[in-house]
């Protein structure tokens, strides 16, 4: 089906009844931007900024973010680029930043890290501003934080990079035309207090991989919970419909950038929950839009919301015999 996915490649990312569903994909390297047009995707919807720190021997410079963040919005063109502030600590260690022994972790995954360690270490947060702010001088700079768990640490992060725009400003520097600040829900608690973010955010990023691992509190890595909890899973679902309609009503965007987008089965249910931008896996996106354009998105809706209210308990079973009664 390669070649059906291929020939794919320019036609719309539309459903049979007319809802577009814009397909990002997730990239963190040089080489991944020239993805875009392999695929044929609408943008970067997750750039991990991370890579270049994991990849690099020591500690890389402000002038070399800044010369890949270029190079990546050059290669994308047009199209948006959603850079993740750095993701590190926890099991994401770098060799080259020291580490007390007290400073060991039990979890790390639940640890010092992403936005917690960045905020702490703000030299670092401020140096990837910078970078991320000059790359993007003259065209919309889209940058989004990790981890958030409480909406003061969203504020604080804003204000850092607002903090080195008007630096910026002041050395009479050319600046982004404009700046869009997203968040990503990761973290189970921020789902309680939307009302108060989504105000302050001009778009929403659902991480499905970490958000799945917190709520039912199993590492997203142990082989033997890998097959243990179903990504089509009732409390997922319903979570995540909670989160979608809160953030309609909002009016803000919101989309998902962890890896449950990418497979179809589960694009499939996230479209039946309102969700209209994923960011997936470039391989998945020739098989996601090909479902896409074979479904009609309200009546998934309607299957998808009965489902969830009489709590269907083997919901994968159900949207598989959906999708083969009509030949997806
Ligand atoms: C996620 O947690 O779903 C996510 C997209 O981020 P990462 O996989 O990099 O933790
Ligand atoms: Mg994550």
């Amino acid at each position: 089906r390669r070649a059906e996915f291929a020939a794919l490649r320019d036609l719309p990312s539309v459903t049979l009844d007319g809802q577009r569903i814009e397909l990002m994909v997730n990239a963190g390297l040089r080489e991944d931007a020239q993805a875009l047009d392999l695929v044929g995707a609408d943008g970067i919807g997750l750039f991990r900024t991370e890579f270049q720190f994991l990849v690099s021997a020591t500690l890389p410079q402000r002038e070399k973010q800044q010369r890949l963040y270029k190079d990546v919005l050059d290669a994308a063109g047009d199209r948006p680029v959603i850079f993740r502030t750095v993701d590190i600590g926890g099991d994401k260690a770098l060799p080259y930043m020291q580490r007390d022994e007290e400073e060991l972790e039990d979890n790390p995954a639940m640890g010092w890290r992403a936005l917690r360690l960045a905020l702490d270490r703000d030299g670092l947060m401020k140096a990837q501003a910078r970078a991320l702010l000059e790359a993007a001088s003259g065209k919309v700079l889209h940058i989004m934080f990790p981890m958030v768990s409480e909406p003061w640490e969203y504020d604080q992060a804003k204000a850092l990079v607002e903090h080195q725009r008007q630096w910026l400003q002041s050395q009479r520097k050319k600046l982004p035309v404009a700046i869009r600040y997203g968040a990503m829900l990761e973290v189970p608690a921020l789902a309680e207090v939307l009302d108060i973010l989504l105000p302050r955010l001009d778009f929403l990023s659902i991480g499905t991989n970490d958000l799945t691992q917190f709520l039912f509190a199993a590492d997203r890595a142990h082989p033997r919970l890998a097959e243990r909890y179903d990504w089509l899973s009732i409390a997922i679902l319903r979570f995540l419909a909670r989160v979608v309609s809160t953030c309609h009503a909002h009016e803000v965007p919101v989309g998902v950038c962890g890896e449950m987008g990418g497979r179809t089965l589960e694009a499939m249910a996230l479209i039946g929950l309102g969700v209209r931008r994923l960011s997936i896996t470039p391989a998945s996106v020739g098989p996601v839009k090909a479902m896409i354009r074979a479904v009609e998105a309200t009546e998934l809706e309607r299957f998808l919301k009965g489902l969830l209210e009489t709590g269907v308990s083997d919901i994968r079973s159900q949207l598989t015999a959906w999708a083969e009664d009509r030949d997806i």
